[in-house]
């Protein structure tokens, strides 16, 4: 339920609310808007509870939320998600470009990307150490080695890393190098790895699992954020369908109901949600238009010679032909491309 506090309630009514709620057995997330302060209450509430709460000092009004997910309703907060890493603002009027190779192979790999995407314009560099594998065969990743070749292209370039972690186990030591932790498809409902991310700083970017519903990916996302982490985004990778000339059908439509069900920023992944580099650009111009917050694009110096995802990285040529063609998309749904190192700032 949501406890909406009165205009010019007190810091003491406030605190006098939190208290009966948590002497209830329950959690109160607290959301300061612009317009007005609301209190989400999170656990087994009771029908009595409602009016307790109404009757306490402050108290506007007391609302049951109707969605099972309650954090990352908008019912609880109406407005968008800001999540800031460094000078880079996801969820804000900018459209974030988060680019890079699929796998940390090697050091030139990973540097020539990184400088290369930030020339064209991209805020993030993404880049796995720690690698999911369909096949024990495949490549598994460089591990902590990954993590400091990533964390050498962030010294050389500014761009912040995403990066992600498969276990709770490696939680502690991959948040020490990434600024945001990814969540991929895979552990989507691995709740204690969401837990376990939960309880660090750090922002999370949760990937659609490839049979989610949409509920089940807010209820995951509501897994990080009951554990008091606020800065989670959600990403759109694609989901499994009958047609199988895609690896996988990117769920377009989903952008504009989570934005619409969620305060939380969406990512649209076109890379894995086609598996194929020629169908990346046009799905990433069709996620933007959509209302995608951002994008998450695989980019390779040599895709031939990829040790994982080659089909769907784009080349560094092809990288920046997105870009381009990305511009009268993003200004037609009044977004900003962040400035190009380089570009005239006006005065
Ligand atoms: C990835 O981003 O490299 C990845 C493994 O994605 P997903 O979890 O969506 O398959
Ligand atoms: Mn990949």
């Amino acid at each position: 339920m949501l406890v909406v506090m009165k205009k010019g309630s007190t810091k003491e009514d406030l605190t006098g609310v939190l208290h009966k709620i948590t002497q209830s057995g329950l959690n109160g997330h607290v959301s300061q808007g612009v317009e007005r302060t609301v209190i989400g209450v999170v656990g087994q509430t009771y029908p009595e509870l409602r009016d307790i709460l109404e009757f306490l000092p402050g108290v506007e009004e007391v609302i049951p939320i109707s969605k099972p997910y309650k954090l990352s309703s908008r019912e609880v907060q109406h407005e968008n998600t800001r999540i800031k890493v460094g000078d880079v603002v996801i969820g804000g009027d900018e459209l974030v470009v988060i680019a890079g190779p699929c796998a940390v192979e090697t050091e030139n790999q990973v540097l020539a990307t990184a400088k290369m995407v930030k020339e064209a314009g991209a805020s993030i560099l993404r880049g796995g150490a720690f690698k999911p594998s369909t096949s024990p065969y495949q490549f598994r990743g460089l591990g902590k080695e990954g993590l400091e070749i990533l964390a050498l292209a962030r010294a050389e370039t500014g761009l912040p890393l995403i990066t992600e972690v498969l276990t709770p186990h490696d939680v502690e030591l991959v948040a020490r190098y990434a600024d945001i932790l990814q969540i991929g498809a895979r552990n989507m409902q691995n709740f204690t790895l969401l837990d376990e991310v939960g309880k660090t700083k750090k922002p999370v970017m949760l990937k659609r699992g490839m049979s989610a519903t949409i509920q089940e990916w807010l209820l995951s996302a509501e897994y990080i954020l009951s554990q008091g982490n606020r800065q989670v985004m959600l990403c759109e990778r694609g989901i499994r369908t009958f047609e199988t000339y895609t690896r996988n059908t990117l769920d377009i439509s989903a952008i504009p109901v989570v934005k619409k069900l969620s305060h939380l920023p969406v990512i649209a992944d076109p890379s894995h949600g086609t598996g194929k580099w020629y169908l990346v650009t046009p799905l990433a111009l069709a996620a933007v238009a959509a209302g995608a917050d951002g994008l998450m694009i695989e980019v390779h110096p040599n895709p031939d010679q990829a040790l994982k995802d080659g089909a769907q990285s784009l080349t560094f040529d092809s990288f920046q032909q997105l870009m381009t063609q990305l511009a009268p998309v993003v200004s037609s749904v009044q977004r900003k491309l962040p400035a190009k190192p380089g570009d005239e700032v006006d005065k």
